[in-house]
C-alpha cells in the first residue's frame, strides 16, 4: 500500500522525472518522501475528520495527501506555476483539497478562511515551510490574530530551538519572546535529513505553536512592546543599560534609564538574555511611561 503515496521515494522520483522538475533553492523546495514523518506531524496538530487545514507549500503534494486522508478539507498556497499542474494530477483523487496559487506573505488569509471553513471548525496550520522565509510566515500569520488553533510546522532546527527557547540559553532572544507572546511553543519532533529530496543542508525540527486565549502579560502599546525587547538583544554581550542607551540615544537621557530600570525592579547590569517575558513587559512599561510623559 505504501508506494501509492507520493511521499514515497519511488512515486517523488517519478513525478519529478514525469515533468521534468527541478528544485528552486532560492524558493525553498526540499521535499518529503516519508510518509510515517507525515504522519507522525499530522497526529501533533491533532488533525481529525472536523478540522480545517492550512498548508503553505505543498509542493507535489506530499502532505497535502495526507491531509486530505486526515483533515475535512484542505487549503494550500503555492507561489511555484510550474507546480500547479502536478497538483492537479498527484492530487486528482481527492475532493477536498483547494489550491491557490499565491505568495503565502501576499495573501488575505482571513478572508479565505471565511470562505472556505465553517465558523465552528478547528482550523491547524500544517506545513513544511520554506525555510527561507519561516519567520516572517509565521509572524503574518500571528499578528494577523486569525482563528487558527495551532500550527505545527516543519522548520530549521535550530529556528526551532530560538523561537521555544526559555531565559538564560544561548537561543533566548528577540524571536522568543515574539512568538511566545502569541503562543506556546514547543519542539514536538527533530527530523533528518535523509527524508527530504534534496537533503536540505540544515537540520530540520517539527514545531508546534498553540495560540494562546489571552496575551501572557500586559504592555501597554505591542510595537513599543516588541521594539523595547529588540533592543535589550541588539548586543547580546552588553547590558541591558548600555543597549537601551544606544537604543534611546538622546531621546532619554542615561540618569532617566537607570531610573526606569529601577522602577522596573530590574539591575542594570544584566543582559537581556536573562529577563522573563514578565520583566520585559514591567521594562516596556516603564519606557512607555516616560516617551509618553515626555512627549
Ligand atoms: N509540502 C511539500 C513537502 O513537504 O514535500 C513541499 C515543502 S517545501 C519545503 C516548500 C514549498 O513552499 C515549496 O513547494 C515552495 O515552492 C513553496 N513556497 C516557497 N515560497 C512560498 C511562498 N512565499 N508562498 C507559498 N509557497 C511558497
Amino acid at each position: 500500500m505504501g508506494v501509492k503515496w507520493i511521499a514515497t521515494p519511488k512515486r517523488t522520483k517519478e513525478i519529478l522525472e514525469t515533468y521534468n522538475f527541478s528544485f528552486k533553492k532560492s524558493l525553498g523546495q526540499n521535499f518529503i518522501i516519508d510518509t510515517n514523518i507525515l504522519i507522525n506531524i499530522i497526529q501533533k496538530a491533532d488533525i481529525d475528520k472536523r478540522a480545517g487545514a492550512i498548508e503553505i507549500g505543498p509542493g507535489i503534494g506530499a502532505l497535502t495527501e495526507q491531509l486530505a486522508i486526515h483533515a475535512d478539507k484542505v487549503i494550500a498556497y503555492e507561489i511555484d506555476q510550474r507546480l500547479l499542474p502536478v497538483l492537479d494530477n498527484t492530487l486528482a483523487a481527492y475532493n477536498n483539497i483547494h489550491v491557490i496559487h499565491q505568495d503565502i506573505l501576499e495573501a488575505n488569509v482571513i478572508d479565505m478562511i471565511g470562505d472556505h471553513f465553517t465558523p465552528d471548525q478547528p482550523i491547524h496550520v500544517v506545513a513544511n515551510l520554506p525555510y527561507y522565509i519561516t519567520t516572517p510566515i509565521l509572524m503574518k500569520l500571528l499578528r494577523e490574530d486569525l482563528p487558527v488553533a495551532d500550527f505545527t510546522v516543519m522548520i530549521q532546527k535550530e529556528v526551532a530551538e530560538r523561537i521555544a527557547a526559555k531565559p538564560n540559553s544561548k537561543s533566548y532572544g528577540s524571536l522568543s519572546i515574539a512568538m511566545q507572546y502569541y503562543t506556546r511553543t514547543e519542539v514536538v519532533m527533530n527530523v533528518p535529513k535523509s527524508v527530504f529530496r534534496p537533503p536540505p543542508k540544515v537540520d530540520s525540527s517539527v514545531l508546534k505553536l498553540t495560540r494562546r486565549d489571552s496575551a501572557p502579560v500586559q504592555v501597554a502599546d505591542e510595537d513599543y512592546f516588541f521594539a523595547i525587547v529588540q533592543a535589550c538583544f541588539a548586543q547580546r554581550r552588553k547590558t541591558l543599560r548600555n543597549n537601551l542607551i544606544r537604543h534611546f540615544k538622546s531621546l532619554i537621557d542615561k540618569q532617566t534609564i537607570s531610573n526606569a530600570l529601577q522602577d522596573a525592579g530590574i539591575d542594570e547590569t544584566r543582559r537581556g538574555e536573562s529577563l522573563t517575558m514578565q520583566e520585559f513587559a514591567a521594562l516596556a512599561n516603564a519606557f512607555y511611561q516616560i516617551t509618553e510623559r515626555d512627549g
